[in-house]
């Protein structure tokens, strides 16, 4: 193969002010970077758009820096290695690393993971067998706890995590999974073909109305990936000894002023519900067990994943907005290259 000349990268304009736009990126020709000691040259084939990158865009103190304005955005992606200039990583690898939102990344080899794309394909290295993989795994299992005879409520449950968190607690044994998701046809798919037990449109109506009808027999375990009202309705719903995962708050992340508390907070005390905050990082020593009991799962179908594909990377930006508004069944990813 020739070596590549010229690459793209999007960059962060601006930071956004509530719900990010276009104008929030810059997409930006540039050219083809060298590998130094110990780097690799990486041609990025696909790569993830997630929630977390909102919070990246604020100048806040987090779990990890804020994205720089002009210069480019990361994340996770798998690439080819094209370039190596160590002798673990030969040219033609599949890695996954962090430098996602360019064609083209150098990338200290000690960052980067080699991932084998005869055992799954490539793509699913970010999503059913990756980040959220994982994020569902541990924050059903260790953060909220689940046991068996549960009955587990997740909130975006047609997305990359909420996906599976519920098809995981009905193959371990839930006595009820309860999802909510913003579209009909989400619903269909979670009841239909992945097999929750119920399903609500959470556009449809209040969440503590529809959740209680769903729920007539309460819930232990709520997996939040979307917080606000959706937090509120699931404290309603608890079970006494209920426990509730934070996973995400995405109702959230776009607000341009402090959000209303959940208004039942009295209820914990009666009720003694455990609520936790979950970060997948704090986890990442469970990957292997996690890999070795989704991996085979997922090859046999017992475990469903979807993926939403967005075609070519100035069109980053779009697969992002497309996330925080719903666009998304499953994880949302950008094909950049074959
Ligand atoms: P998803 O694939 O679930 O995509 C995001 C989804 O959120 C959208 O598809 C949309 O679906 C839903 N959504 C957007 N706005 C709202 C809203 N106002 N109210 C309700 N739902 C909304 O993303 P992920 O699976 O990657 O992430 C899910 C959650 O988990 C996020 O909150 C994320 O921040 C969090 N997360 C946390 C991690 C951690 O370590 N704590 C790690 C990974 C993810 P719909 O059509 O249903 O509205």
């Amino acid at each position: 193969m020739n070596a590549p000349t010229s690459a793209t990268e999007i960059r962060l304009a601006a930071r956004p002010h509530g719900v990010p736009t276009q104008d929030t990126f810059d997409v930006v020709d540039t050219e083809v970077p060298t590998p130094g000691p110990g780097q690799l040259l990486v041609r990025n084939l696909v790569m993830s758009v997630d929630p977390a990158m909102r919070g990246r865009m604020n100048d806040s103190k987090s779990y990890v820096a804020p994205f720089v304005v002009g210069e480019a955005m990361e994340g996770g992606a798998v690439g080819e290695v094209v370039e190596s200039t160590v002798d673990q990583f030969k040219p033609g690898d599949h890695v996954l690393h962090q430098l996602g939102w360019r064609t083209h990344a150098v990338v200290d080899a000690n960052r980067a993971v080699k991932v084998d794309g005869s055992l799954a394909p490539l793509s699913t290295y970010l999503g059913v067998l990756g980040m959220p993989g994982l994020t569902a795994y541990a924050g059903l299992l260790v953060s909220a706890e689940f046991k068996e005879g549960d009955t587990v409520f997740v909130s975006g449950a047609a997305g990359a995590v909420g996906s599976l968190v519920g098809q995981l607690a009905r193959l371990k044994g839930a006595k009820r999974v309860i999802g909510s998701a913003g579209s009909a046809e989400k619903v269909r798919y979670l009841t239909e073909e992945l097999g929750f037990d119920a399903a609500f449109n959470y556009k449809d109506g209040p969440v503590a109305e529809q959740l209680a009808a769903a729920a007539p027999e309460g819930i232990d375990v709520y997996f939040d990936n979307v917080g606000g009202e959706h937090l509120e309705a699931a404290i309603a719903s608890m079970n006494v000894h209920g426990r509730i995962a934070v996973c995400g708050m995405i109702s959230q992340y776009n607000a341009t002023e402090p959000t209303p508390a959940p208004r039942n907070l009295v209820q914990i005390i009666a009720k003694r519900i455990t609520i936790r905050g979950l970060l997948v990082l704090d986890h990442w020593h469970l990957m292997k067990d996690f890999v070795a009991e989704f991996a085979p799962k997922v090859a046999a179908g017992e475990i469903k994943y979807s993926e939403t594909v967005v075609d070519g990377i100035r069109n980053a930006p779009e697969a992002f907005l497309g996330l925080l508004s719903g666009a998304n069944t499953g994880k949302m990813l950008v094909r950049i290259s074959s």
